[in-house]
């Protein structure tokens, strides 16, 4: 390795290893780390009183006969409900075909522990199982939306590194169909256990590499096989 190019992919881990944690603008103090997962999963069976209309923004009050606290459970089913009442022209043209199949469906069971919810209008019962998926407390669906999460956060530092954001950290984006979506799909073996960790030699541009961290996390990182030697008299 010459002194060039090991330095550049140091450079690289420590934005890999600078990305692990948190996407946000403020990196969260390090103690906080083993907590967030609870108080974020909390917050998730909500009770959500105020929707916002899709088409016009406007805020409604909604409510939901039967369900705990009287809100919807999610902030998207506050939002449709907000959507069926208002009654600004976009909200008014857009649920007359659909008016008759939206009511039809109120209550959805939990894909993995059958648990039954009461969950608002829904156009079919695949949609309203789905929320009800979404928002129940079992051990299986919150693992679920856990390993859902991990996979669309490492997905997307895939493509800040690899795909049309990597200009942004000073890279090309790679070339090639299909090589993008296989590092996304390798981002999701590893999120599912299958795959622990994996290589791979992006041809004439880089190395991906994807592993998990002593935390659990998934990390990816890129680096730059490019070396020059210039001999005395070239
Ligand atoms: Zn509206
Ligand atoms: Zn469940």
């Amino acid at each position: 390795m010459s002194q060039e190019e090991r330095d550049l992919s140091a450079y690289l881990e420590g934005i890999a290893a600078a990305e692990d944690d948190s996407p946000g603008e403020e990196p969260p103090p390090e103690d906080s780390e083993a907590e967030p997962p609870a108080v974020q999963e909390d917050e998730e069976v909500g009770s959500f009183t105020l929707g916002k209309c899709n088409y016009c923004g406007r805020e409604w009050g909604v409510t939901l006969e039967g369900a705990k606290g009287g809100g919807y459970p999610t902030q998207k089913t506050a939002n449709a409900a907000a959507t069926r009442v208002c009654d600004c022209p976009e909200a008014v043209e857009n649920r007359k075909p659909e008016i008759g199949v939206a009511f039809a469906v109120t209550t959805g069971a939990c894909r993995y522990c059958g648990q039954l919810q009461e969950v608002g209008p829904h156009p079919s019962q695949t949609a309203a199982d789905e929320t009800v998926t979404e928002v129940c407390s079992c051990p299986s669906a919150r693992t679920a939306r856990r390993i859902a999460e991990q996979i669309e956060d490492a997905q997307s530092r895939v493509n800040r590194l690899f795909g049309e954001g990597a200009e942004a950290l000073g890279f090309k984006p790679i070339a090639g169909d299909g090589a993008i979506e296989l590092l996304e799909r390798v981002v999701e073996l590893i999120a599912r256990g299958p795959i622990s960790s994996a290589s791979l030699n992006i041809r004439g541009q880089c190395k991906a590499k994807f592993s998990i961290t002593s935390k659990g996390k998934i990390k990816v990182s890129r680096s730059e096989t490019r070396s020059c030697d210039l001999e005395a008299g070239e």
